[in-house]
């Protein structure tokens, strides 16, 4: 039995598909979140990828912040529930999720189950998010993939003293006009986003181990700062950002079961 997982992001619209809830088949990616055609493009090359067509999938189930958008789904399920389900899936000894997308940064705390037991979250403030990398990476037209690189060059990080993008943006651009090092200001902005996430999951409480999933978890400074700050190793998956796509697949194919036992 295929299931499919489609996750509608407020940056990225991810899917998975999988095959008997174990074996993922393909996983697409395509940087156009809610509101654009991202759903149907990651759809089609995961179904070019995997080699099946739509009728092939029993169950579909979606996902995000863009869910309500998407009609052609079985279900539709919160990110929180399908992030603890994908990364307990990926990584099973996780008791702490770490997920920092585009808009927002959700931590979880997670049983043995993959189940989630409590969260925090912030989607009041850009600073602490993807968006704020995004925005800083505009100004010093870096590629995002490339910020984590430069900030390991860094001697002495620069401290962003603004607790609001919009402010450390004017911040950031006087410390350029000022002749900052650029990987100096790099490690900062990476730093102040770790940081800020830090102070979330302290509010939380962090069990070990510690696992991050969204798209932020890709930059390894802002992983192994956050990870200094608390104290513990924060692990990472490189299909960190499609985590949420592949916990709708599993929650698709756990449904679709229920629903052949006549449970439902
Ligand atoms: P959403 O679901 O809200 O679209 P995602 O979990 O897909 O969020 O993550 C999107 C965010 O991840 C964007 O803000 C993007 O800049 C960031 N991102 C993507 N790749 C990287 C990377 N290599 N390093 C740091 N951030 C990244």
């Amino acid at each position: 039995m295929l299931t499919l997982g489609i996750d509608i992001g407020s940056t990225t619209s991810k899917a998975v598909i999988l095959e008997e809830g174990k074996h993922i088949l393909s996983a697409s990616l395509a940087v156009a979140g809610i509101g654009t055609n991202g759903p149907e493009i990651v759809l089609r090359e995961a179904m070019e990828k995997a080699k099946v067509q739509e009728k092939d999938i029993s169950h579909t189930v979606v996902t995000g912040y863009g869910r309500n958008t998407y009609k052609a789904a079985d279900a539709r399920i919160s990110e929180l529930t399908c992030h603890a389900i994908g990364g307990s899936f990926v990584f099973p000894e996780m008791r702490t999720l770490i997920d920092i997308g585009g808009q927002d940064a959700k931590v979880l705390s997670v049983d043995e189950n993959g189940m989630m037991q409590n969260f925090v979250m912030n989607d009041k403030c850009a600073a602490g998010t993807g968006r704020f990398l995004d925005v800083m990476a505009g100004i010093l037209h870096l590629d995002i993939n490339d910020l984590s690189k430069i900030a390991a060059q860094s001697r002495k990080p620069v401290s962003i003293s603004s607790t609001c993008t919009v402010f450390a943006e004017s911040e950031v651009i006087s410390q350029l006009a000022t002749g900052a090092d650029l990987p100096d200001l790099v490690a900062g902005i990476c730093a102040s986003v770790a940081g800020k996430v830090a102070v979330l999951a302290k509010r939380l409480g962090v069990k070990e181990k510690v696992f991050m999933s969204g798209g932020v978890a890709q930059n390894t400074y802002v992983r192994e700062t956050m990870g200094k700050i608390l104290g513990v190793q924060v692990y990472y998956s490189p299909q960190s950002q499609t985590l949420g796509a592949l916990g709708a697949a599993l929650y698709a194919y756990s449904k679709s079961n229920h629903i052949k036992q006549g449970v439902n």
